[in-house]
């Protein structure tokens, strides 16, 4: 009854973190039925009454009518969009549709486009409403924990190009973003584990208490207590809110937004080998990629063996994917090498990493030599 108390008072009183930045601010607020309430939150925000919902097909069923229903109540007018789900939408020819519908049902300047869906559904509408008529008002709903904690702060939008990944974009600030953690009870598990992922990540990163956190609530989080849930977005939100605020462009050429990338290189090394086709999600790979940057920092003499035996241990014990053995699939050492070496040229010929110090204290090096890469890759069952 205590949970059920708790829940109720977080659907109430939504928490507000407000993301500060050089020339806008906004608030990601957390908590739980905020998409049945969004006509109420959003009404004193909007330019004008009326916007434009762009889902995806698995979202809709769950909670397009929700919504829509509390955009009506406020007297917001709403008409709404449906994409495919998965990465493949992030591409040219969705954009170019869901614009062109757009245009053609009428839109004008101050109509604000909402993104209700996952990380794949924020970033396409965030670049559908960062171009059409050279930029609209944007309203994020994120309903993934990834997209939550991670691709819902920051403003970068954009679809992908055949030559890689989110190569075609453009940094497009939201108005609002509504996290609305009770979205999170349809989520399929994996999804859930992949978006704690990056929470994990955020502590390690540079906030060891968050790790503390983590260690502490992890299992609650995994469990979808709704409190639990809403602390852990809290506090990922504030880090990457922090880290963004001092880097809003990704200008800086050391560290800034570049600690974000932890876990990554390895993390993508194992999911371009497996072509991006679903068998391995990016958080899945950002898991693994945790343990092997923390490896990697204690064979460089750089980071308490400790520090890595608790890194393990919490993915270990909330049965996420931390070891490449984990997976059931073979990887040759030669192929990851290669990836990570695509990477080292466009960093002028250094092979570069974020490595740690310890939990909570990365930061980014340029000179790691292949060697000790390498070995940590076979030491964790390449
Ligand atoms: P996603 O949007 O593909 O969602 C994962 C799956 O869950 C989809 O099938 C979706 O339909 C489904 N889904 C969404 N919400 C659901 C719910 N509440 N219940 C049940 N199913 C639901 O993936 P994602 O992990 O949210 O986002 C990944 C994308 O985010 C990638 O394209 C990545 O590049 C991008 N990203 C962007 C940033 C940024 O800063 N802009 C940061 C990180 C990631
Ligand atoms: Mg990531």
């Amino acid at each position: 009854t205590t949970r059920v108390m708790e829940a109720l008072a977080l659907s109430r009183r939504p928490l507000r973190l407000p993301v500060v930045l050089e020339k806008s601010r906004y608030d990601v607020v957390i908590g739980a039925d905020l998409i049945s309430r969004a006509g109420a939150l959003l009404a004193p925000l909007l330019p004008r009454r009326s916007v434009i919902v762009i889902t995806d097909e698995t979202v809709r069923p769950l909670y397009l009518s929700k919504l829509l229903a509390s955009l009506e109540e406020t007297g917001i007018e709403a008409r709404s969009i449906t994409v495919a789900p998965g990465e493949q939408t992030k591409c040219w020819t969705t954009y170019e549709d869901v614009v062109d519908t757009i245009l053609e049902g009428g839109v004008e300047r101050r109509t604000a486009i909402i993104a209700l869906g996952g990380g794949v559904v924020g970033d396409l509408a965030g670049f559908v409403a960062a171009t059409t008529l050279r930029g609209l008002p944007f309203i994020q709903i994120p309903t993934t924990l990834l997209s939550q904690v991670d691709s819902s702060v920051g403003g970068k939008t954009g679809i992908n190009s055949r030559w890689g990944k989110n190569l075609i974009g453009a940094f497009h600030q939201p108005l609002c973003v509504l996290a609305d953690v009770s979205s999170l009870t349809t989520l399929p598990r994996r999804e859930l584990v992949a978006g704690y992922a990056e929470i994990v990540k955020a502590g390690l990163i540079g906030q060891e208490s968050l790790f503390a956190w983590c260690e502490k609530h992890g299992a609650a989080v995994l469990a979808r207590d709704p409190e639990a849930l809403a602390e852990a977005v809290r506090q990922a939100c504030a880090f990457k809110a922090g880290v963004v605020a001092a880097d809003e462009r990704e200008e800086q050429k050391t560290d800034g937004r570049a600690l974000l990338n932890l876990g990554h290189t390895f993390g993508h090394a194992l999911e371009a080998e497996l072509g991006y086709d679903g068998r391995l999600l990016h958080g899945e790979a950002v898991s693994i990629g945790l343990t092997l940057a923390f490896s990697l920092s204690v064979k460089l003499g750089l980071c308490p063996q400790e520090d890595l035996i608790r890194v393990t241990r919490h993915l270990e014990s909330l049965k996420m994917p931390a070891h490449v053995s984990d997976l059931p699939y073979r990887f040759r050492i030669a192929d990851l090498m290669a990836h990570m070496q695509r990477d080292k040229k466009m960093q002028d010929g250094k092979l570069s990493f974020v490595l740690a110090h310890g939990i909570g204290k990365a930061f980014t090096t340029r000179d790691v030599p292949e060697e000790a890469v390498r070995e940590v890759l076979l030491a964790d069952g390449v």
